[in-house]
């Protein structure tokens, strides 16, 4: 049987499956301390008999096999997972081979593997939520070098009538200070779901994100790129992302039809947890 978590800061979804990706059983743990969160992930999984395990989690965390902290959240806002080690504990656990990287490169790989990049070898998986993450799929593998990439933080020109400060603790006016969920909520005084009738939002809101997929093409060159995540069920901001992409490219680079290279994900929240039942997966080849 194969074992799987999706780590995310709010909640932990954990399942297994069989080595069909059929999932057995699942379920969610709301994200408090390591402790406790941990604990109730032990108690879930030690119900079954796991060969396997995969993990894609929130971060930033340690991928580099060769570094002390592999495995470790490190220096992550949620401050009482800072400097965890996540997967030596869950390793210490099970003995068993444990595939590890970020939620978002999981969602990538789910995405690829079984969602909206079926038969393709390359995508890449961006969530605009609580903050703007990205992951990627290249040659069918997950995207990392010496760290894993992060693609929320891409610096991106300004709208003309965007004088937002932006909100990154890091970088202030960064594609997350300025585009994620609480930098919208921030900017208008109100949440972005309740935004939706508001045109100007969107346009900004597209304005931004154009310019950052504009940049994932222009450096990967992917065959897709999933957009998911809260802000994304605002479904009038694919056409808006399009239509500026399509402006900022100009023709520069001859991307696959844009209705098919910018969409929604294919296995909608499950994106995560499919790519860590793969992570899981590939451990036994
Ligand atoms: P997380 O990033 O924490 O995993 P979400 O992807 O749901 O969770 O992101 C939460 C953010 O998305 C919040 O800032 C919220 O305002 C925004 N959001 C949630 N639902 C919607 C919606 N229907 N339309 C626009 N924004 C939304
Ligand atoms: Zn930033």
């Amino acid at each position: 049987m194969l074992g799987a978590i999706e780590a995310g800061g709010t909640k932990f979804v954990c399942a297994v499956s069989d080595n069909e990706l059929a999932i057995q059983d699942r379920v969610t743990i709301p994200t408090t301390t390591p402790e406790e969160t941990l604990g109730k992930v032990f108690e879930f999984f030690d119900q079954f008999e796991l060969e396997s395990m995969g993990i894609g989690s929130f971060g930033p965390i340690d991928v580099n096999q060769q570094s002390e902290t592999y495995g470790y959240i490190t220096t992550t806002p949620k401050t009482a997972w800072q400097q965890t080690d996540f997967l030596g504990q869950m390793k210490n656990r099970y003995s068993i081979p444990i595939g590890w990287t970020t939620d978002v490169n999981a969602a990538a790989l789910g995405e690829l593997e079984r969602g909206a990049a079926k038969r393709k070898s390359s995508c890449v998986y961006l969530t605009i939520g609580t903050g703007i993450g990205g992951g990627a799929v290249v040659n069918g593998e997950p995207l990392e070098g010496f760290g894993h990439p992060e693609m929320g933080h891409l610096l991106v020109k300004r709208h003309p009538e965007d004088t937002f400060e932006g909100i990154c603790p890091f970088h202030k006016d960064c594609l997350e200070g300025l585009a994620s969920g609480p930098a919208i909520e921030k900017r208008y005084g109100k949440k972005a779901q309740d935004l939706s009738d508001d045109q100007k939002v969107w346009e900004i809101q597209a304005y931004y994100l154009a310019q950052a997929l504009m940049n994932y093409t222009l450096i990967i060159s992917p065959e897709k790129i999933i957009l998911g995540g809260g802000v994304m069920k605002q479904k009038q901001l694919f056409p808006l992302v399009r239509e500026q992409f399509q402006k900022l490219l100009n023709g520069y680079v001859a991307t696959p039809a844009l209705e098919e290279y910018i969409t929604s994900p294919g296995l909608n929240d499950d994106a995560g947890i499919t790519g860590s039942l793969i992570l899981a997966l590939n451990e036994l080849s």
